[in-house]
């Protein structure tokens, strides 16, 4: 059995370590178009569904959590600080159980640790996939060409496999996004929201926080001076992510429209190549996760590939219009700002939290 897994970002790292745990016969090739794994995207939050993944494929929450720091206190305010929601610690891992929030280049680093067999080949940009399963890259080296019995494309929001096959683009939200890493230590992940804009803090552990803001166009994403006077945000935060910020992205939110179906051929897409969505509930990575576990799972039972969509498809659809959903909530301006503002206080803990359940609580 030969897999071959286009794109080392952490749907197709996560794909080769279930692959190498399930499917012992096989051998499995990760391409990766980048010289070096080095993830982009500052800090991560990994909710309870993709943490009871990865401890089932022998990652165990405890070894992100110390790569990282546990959520513990989180709410959202407005920005003029304002408590619109503040769920206890206890009641929420209750609830959904533990999350986590790390830097990426942690969870990447801890992903790639546990790989002892994937041919992993760095520099091998694929130029095309054939339904029949032919694989062709390219490299400073040269070219090269694979026959895989399987290709899990993980190529990300702008998928070169799912371009070539499915002809779907990104569509672009008009909102931009900051994500940025500051030496700044913080206590709580807070969600500010504003008027038509966001600023988050998240805790990331060794006395760092990653930040991230979102605003509609213009807005070139320098810094977050706009949001100097936010009083939920730990003091210091907004300067450093101007001054001092060791990272810094900035990008226009994308996310896909449907893609049907998910696999054609001997090829299967996952992770944002099969659903990227806007990053307001930041269940983005945790789906991809969820949807490598599935593929793996598929293909070990010796199904078709039509059973890993069957099982996946509605579930992530569901968190993909619920990530929308919440970034109107999120960015939401003028009337609707209002109204917003004086309703979500009004929602009680308990719907609260099953709203949240059926998004991040682990699955079967
Ligand atoms: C602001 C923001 C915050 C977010 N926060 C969270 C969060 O807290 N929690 C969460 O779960 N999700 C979050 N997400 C979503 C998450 O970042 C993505 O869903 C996730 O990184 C997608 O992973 P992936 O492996 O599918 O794709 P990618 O990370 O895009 O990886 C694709 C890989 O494929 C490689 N590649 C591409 N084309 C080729 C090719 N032709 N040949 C070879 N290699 C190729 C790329 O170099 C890359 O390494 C956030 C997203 C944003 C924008």
């Amino acid at each position: 059995m030969e897999l071959v897994i286009v794109g080392g970002g952490i749907a197709g790292l996560t794909c080769a370590v279930a692959a190498e745990r399930a499917l012992p016969e096989a051998r499995i090739t990760l391409l990766e178009q980048t010289v070096a794994i080095t993830p982009v995207g500052a800090g991560i939050v990994l909710w309870p569904n993709a943490l009871a993944v990865l401890d089932r494929w022998g990652i165990p929450r405890e070894e992100l959590a110390a790569a990282g720091t546990r959520m513990t206190r989180a709410g959202v305010c407005t920005s003029r600080g304002r408590w619109l929601r503040r769920v206890d610690a206890g009641r929420r891992e209750q609830r959904i159980g533990q999350s986590v929030a790390l830097h990426r280049a942690r969870l990447v680093d801890v992903l790639l640790r546990r790989l002892t067999r994937t041919e992993t080949h760095l520099g091998a940009k694929v130029d095309r996939v054939d339904l029949d399963g032919s694989v062709h890259w390219s490299s400073p080296e040269g070219e090269g060409a694979l026959r895989a019995d399987v290709v899990a494309a993980a190529d990300g929001l702008r998928s070169t496999v799912r371009r070539q096959h499915w002809g779907v683009a990104p569509r672009p939200a008009g909102v931009i996004c900051l994500r940025a890493v500051v030496d700044v230590p913080t206590e709580e992940f807070v969600e500010a929201w504003g008027r038509g804009e966001i600023v988050g803090q998240v805790p990331i552990g060794g006395g760092r926080t990653y930040v991230y803001a979102a605003r509609r166009a213009p807005w070139d994403g320098a810094g977050i001076e706009w949001a100097r006077s936010w009083p939920a945000l730990t003091l210091g935060v907004v300067e450093a992510v101007g001054a001092a910020a060791t990272e810094r992205i900035v990008a226009e939110l994308a996310s896909l429209p449907a893609v049907k179906p998910w696999t054609r051929g001997r090829v299967a897409l996952l992770g944002d190549a099969a659903h990227a969505m806007l990053p307001f509930l930041g269940q983005g990575a945790c789906q991809g996760i969820e949807d490598a576990e599935a593929l793996v799972d598929t293909i070990a039972a010796g199904a078709g590939l039509h059973g890993y969509e069957a099982r996946r498809r509605g579930r992530a659809m569901m968190v993909h219009r619920a990530s929308r959903h919440a970034s109107q909530l999120a960015m939401a301006h003028g009337v609707r700002a209002r109204a917003r503002d004086a309703l979500v206080p009004l929602i009680p803990d308990r719907a609260f939290l099953a709203q949240l359940a059926r998004v991040a609580a682990p699955r079967a």
